[in-house]
């Protein structure tokens, strides 16, 4: 072969011009790699996702006469890492070219521009063609260290890529209808959820090579993963999101419910959720085909989907999704480092197992551990937010968060956990911290009712651990935060406050910070 063409697992476009043309003498690779297990501890859905989806990759480019070649962990397991498989391929195949679709993690990006800047033939990097924005085109809109804001790049993305525009004025006279996305579920709203499209892919001979090589992992393992894995079930995913759950996308955005478990079925896991993070992030869709086929569902059916609900779902891909990249490249490899709260606890082992008496906390990890998701929400509000008032180590929480989401990649993992989350970057991505007590849980969920702690009380024994220390982060960050216009009502409810109620809600929260790992 005259030229060697690696893909990573989370590179696998279909439509991307490489495969335009058909060539004898180019080979493809594709490896299972033990380098890519062990960086952190994944959630085995997540290796099984990867792996099967690769797999299917492979055989649909070598249907389509493309040559490749796919490594299983047998064929790798010799090789230390990627360069040292690399190595050995180009010299086997006697290859003169080297070409590389560029990573979108800094470590993989590194590692690999390294290798070929030893290469002694020649080598090239290429786009991946996924995003909306070109890698080139992010300087433009992202400064390193700077403080951004989503509204404001969303609307230049709105405008450049015209969705949901009339001329140059966005549809409907309104940028985001976000406010209108705050409801909670009601019980008929719960028996109205629909039930998620799963399918039963068989991933027994992954299960196999995991064991076989040790591979760590934790999390819910069978031989059926539920995960789209190719094109034809991740576009059915898409089509179902469209019919069943686009129409009340943004209005229960935010909700979360314990309820909806069923005999035939568990469908409070993924509300009206899109469940697409996997198949975009493997760029087995594209954001474009996805936000494409969404508007189009939207214009057929108007009455059905409102401006509101399909603005909301555009905001999240054109948007988010596009943002956080944007920020991670700016600022990365200082970003991994940042701890602007000097945060230093440890993660409570219960992030683990789920064996927390706070039922938010138990929802939200044990359906983690299920199906290695969960909905934005909670990994914002309820484990976030958590970690957020207890000041746990955003190391402990990045690697937590990378290990168990089955789309979680550093790029879009980590501006949202240690930045959005965890405010451990001074504000680069969030205007203010994400910090809520109790009250907050109880007002978007029915968590708290089931719950073995109050609510509503602060300081008894069984009172919310979340009240005491909502106000204990609150305080003893006032230095960072009391100045801000967006959080000043907090202070002043807290100003209100008795001195005595103060020093036993900060005592109370004294004590909890000693024994995280016991609540
Ligand atoms: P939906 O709610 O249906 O949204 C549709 C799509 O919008 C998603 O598939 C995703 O591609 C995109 N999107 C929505 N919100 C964001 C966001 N904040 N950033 C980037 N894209 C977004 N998303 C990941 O893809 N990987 C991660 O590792 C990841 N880690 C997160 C960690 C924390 C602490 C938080 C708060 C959020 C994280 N997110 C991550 C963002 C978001 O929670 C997930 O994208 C979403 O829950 C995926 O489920 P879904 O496909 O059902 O999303």
């Amino acid at each position: 072969y005259k030229e060697l063409r690696l893909i990573l697992g989370d590179q696998l476009n279909a439509g991307h011009s490489w495969y335009q043309t058909k060539q004898s003498d180019v080979l493809y690779v594709i490896a299972e790699l033990k380098q890519e297990q062990s960086y952190v501890k994944h959630h085995v859905q997540k290796i099984q996702a990867f792996f099967l989806a690769m797999a299917q990759f492979a055989d649909a480019l070598s249907q389509a006469g493309h040559q490749v070649l796919y490594l299983t962990l047998d064929d790798t397991q010799d090789f230390q890492d990627l360069p040292s498989l690399l190595t050995h391929l180009l010299k086997h195949y006697q290859c003169q070219y080297f070409s590389y679709l560029r990573p979108d993690e800094y470590r993989l990006a590194e590692q690999l521009f390294n290798f070929a800047s030893r290469f002694s033939g020649q080598s090239r990097c290429v786009e991946t063609e996924h995003f909306f924005l070109n890698f080139n085109e992010l300087s433009d809109y992202f400064q390193a260290d700077k403080r951004h804001r989503l509204e404001v790049f969303y609307r230049k993305m709105r405008k450049r890529f015209n969705y949901l525009m009339a001329g140059d004025e966005p549809e409907g006279g309104q940028w985001n209808y976000d406010q209108d996305n705050r409801h909670k579920l009601k019980p008929k709203d719960i028996e109205q959820l629909p039930e998620p499209l799963v399918f039963a892919n068989d991933v027994a001979a992954i299960n196999q090579r995991l064991q076989k090589y040790n591979i760590a992992h934790f999390g819910e393992q069978s031989d059926q993963l539920l995960w789209p894995v190719n094109r034809r079930q991740a576009k059915e995913l898409l089509e179902h999101f469209c019919v069943r759950c686009l129409p009340k996308f943004g209005q229960f955005q935010d909700a979360m419910t314990c309820q909806g478990q069923d005999m035939m079925s568990d469908r409070q896991w993924s509300l009206y959720h899109a469940r697409l993070s996997f198949a975009l992030n493997a760029k087995i869709l594209s954001p474009q085909q996805v936000v494409d086929t969404a508007v189009d569902y939207y214009r057929g059916q108007p009455t059905l989907i409102s401006l509101a609900q399909i603005e909301g779902f555009i905001r999240q891909i054109l948007g988010w999704r596009e943002f956080v990249r944007g920020i991670y490249w700016a600022n990365m490899p200082n970003y991994a480092e940042q701890n602007n709260l000097s945060a230093d606890e440890q993660l409570p082992t219960w992030f683990w197992t789920g064996k927390t008496k706070m039922n938010c906390l138990h929802h939200a990890i044990q359906q983690s551990l299920q199906y290695a998701y969960a909905h934005h929400i909670q990994r914002l509000m309820i484990t976030g937010n958590f970690c957020l008032l207890a000041g746990i180590h955003p190391d402990q929480v990045d690697a937590w968060y990378l290990g168990i989401y089955i789309d979680a990649i550093e790029w879009v993992e980590m501006p949202n956990t240690r930045g959005m989350s965890q405010f451990a970057d001074g504000g680069i991505v969030a205007s203010k911290a994400y910090a809520a007590s109790g009250n907050y849980v109880d007002k978007m969920s029915d968590y708290c009712k089931s719950c073995a702690y109050k609510v509503k009380e602060k300081t008894t024994d069984d009172a919310c651990p979340l009240n005491s220390l909502y106000w204990h982060f609150m305080t003893r960050h006032r230095d960072k935060f009391g100045t801000n216009p967006r959080q000043a009502m907090v202070y002043r409810n807290w100003d209100k406050q008795s001195e005595s109620q103060q020093a036993a809600i900060l005592a109370k929260a004294d004590r909890l910070l000693l024994q995280l790992d016991k609540l």
